[in-house]
């Protein structure tokens, strides 16, 4: 993932990216339409945090998976819809919730390696075939009461309280295969030795600290975003990495090693701010900076919204300033995680994008779509049709059709970016570290569940003990 020159706003391996438009911090996609944070994916669309997955739609947050539909939060799975909540390593399935190993079951949760599962209720091959007829998906009434039933039966089941599978002496919240991690949130490790970590994948990650995302053999890294590739010792850098060695305050910087507040380097060596110098030269001038730094930092004058002035003093080991962002806040990840008004982004010194009205002609109100995918026409293709929950127009697009006539799902209602939205807002809340007590043995722990979405809930050991 870099960009061919510096081009603040898009981040994309163009070389890479094969009949692939609207994605972004994506590479090595082919036939690939809108998703984000994705790598090694073909036939994929509508989503965010797609790695080495086939035919894919209107899924997030999925590793190695094809042929998935409406779904989140899981893995290796292939042919399954509306799983939710780590589902892994399932076949035929259709709204799980935190099951593995499973084959032909249907609205249930906390299965371990079962078949033929409805409601968790047990049945013979024949008697799921038979009961499977009442549950037509094709159509968008039965997928939406299935959708919703699924829910309200989950709820009756005890939930699995951490998604931590595989690690040891970690916390956070999602983190698979870490030891020694803590206050790591969605990493697909191994990783180890690290802290503060956000949405870090493609293994090994090992002794980084304050890093968001990316990974792919990220070592020794520092304070730094959307760095990795076979990096290590990258310190308050951005957009950095592929075989890149010992960067500090780099932007756009790929290969090469020892540079210094460079931006699009290209396999740069003992450069400060894009001039080459000779190693001893380099290694003289860079604490005469880092020195410099520390005499005359630069300063932020942040308000607050009593309009009080607080100071920040950037010396050396602080990253970047918020307001030197390229990017308006509220259209980064951070306004969904600390939403801001415009007024207090634009207090705090941020930019903000006011959006763009846009005018154009609904040709189909989303409510006037056929009930059923069998009854949709190629014409389909060529409405503006109204999206049920924002108003605004979307298209059908042809990969999508081909898609859900092939594997009997209905036409969207919502725009993709509706669609993708819902599935945002519930990985927001599986981040969350909320203290509970445990109902069964009193154990302290913490979980992404509210006492509301979990009246009931156990410790892990409790947990495992009832249910695998
Ligand atoms: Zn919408
Ligand atoms: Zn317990």
């Amino acid at each position: 993932m870099f960009h061919e020159a510096p081009r603040p706003g898009l981040s994309i391996e163009i070389t890479s990216l094969i009949n692939s438009p609207y994605v972004n911090h994506a590479g090595n996609l082919k036939n690939c339409y809108l998703i984000y944070q994705a790598d090694f994916d073909e036939d994929c669309a509508h989503g965010v945090y797609i790695k080495n997955c086939r035919d894919i739609l209107d899924s997030s947050l999925i590793l190695q998976s094809e042929l998935c539909y409406d779904s989140m939060h899981s893995y290796k799975n292939s042919r399954c819809a509306g799983l939710r909540s780590q589902v892994s390593e399932s076949l035929d399935c259709f709204f799980l919730r935190d099951s593995h190993g499973c084959q032909n079951c249907f609205a249930s949760a906390n299965l371990r390696n079962q078949k033929y599962r409805i409601f968790n209720k047990q049945y013979s091959p024949e008697g799921y075939k038979e009961e499977m007829k009442k549950w037509d998906l094709g159509s968008f009434a039965k997928y939406q009461e299935a959708k919703r039933i699924s829910e309200e039966h989950w709820k009756t089941l005890l939930p699995k309280p951490h998604m931590d599978d595989f690690s040891v002496n970690s916390s956070g919240s999602h983190y698979f295969q870490c030891k020694n991690c803590k206050e790591c949130y969605e990493i697909w490790g191994p990783a180890e030795d690290s802290k503060f970590l956000f949405m870090l994948s493609l293994p090994p990650i090992k002794d980084c600290y304050d890093v968001s995302a990316w990974g792919n053999n990220l070592q020794l890294s520092y304070e730094s975003c959307a760095v990795g590739q076979d990096s290590a010792n990258l310190k308050f850098c951005v957009e950095s990495g592929l075989n890149a060695h010992s960067l500090d305050y780099c932007q756009f910087t790929f290969g090469g090693d020892n540079n210094f507040g460079c931006a699009g380097l290209r396999k740069g060596k003992y450069c400060i701010l894009n001039k080459k110098y000779s190693k001893e030269k380099y290694e003289k001038l860079v604490p005469q900076i880092k020195k410099h730094m520390d005499e005359m930092p630069y300063i932020s004058e942040i308000r607050n919204s009593k309009h009080e002035i607080r100071k920040i003093i950037y010396q050396y080991g602080e990253f970047f300033p918020a307001e030197l962002s390229a990017f308006p806040y509220n259209d980064t990840l951070a306004q969904r995680f600390f939403p801001l008004t415009k007024e207090e982004a634009l207090t705090q010194g941020y930019k903000w994008l006011d959006e763009e009205k846009r005018t154009y002609p609904i040709t189909q109100k989303a409510g006037d779509l056929p009930d059923h995918i069998k009854n949709a026409l190629d014409s389909i293709l060529q409405e503006v049709i109204e999206c049920a929950t924002c108003g605004k127009g979307f298209r059908i697009i042809p990969m999508e059709l081909k898609f859900l006539r092939e594997r009997n799902f209905p036409l969207p209602r919502q725009c993709p970016f509706c669609r993708i939205d819902e599935k945002f807002s519930q990985w927001i809340k599986n981040l969350r570290v909320i203290p509970r007590t445990c109902d069964k043995c009193g154990a302290s722990f913490t979980t992404n569940y509210t006492q509301d979405e979990a009246p009931v809930i156990y410790c892990k050991t409790c947990y495992n003990n009832e249910v695998i």
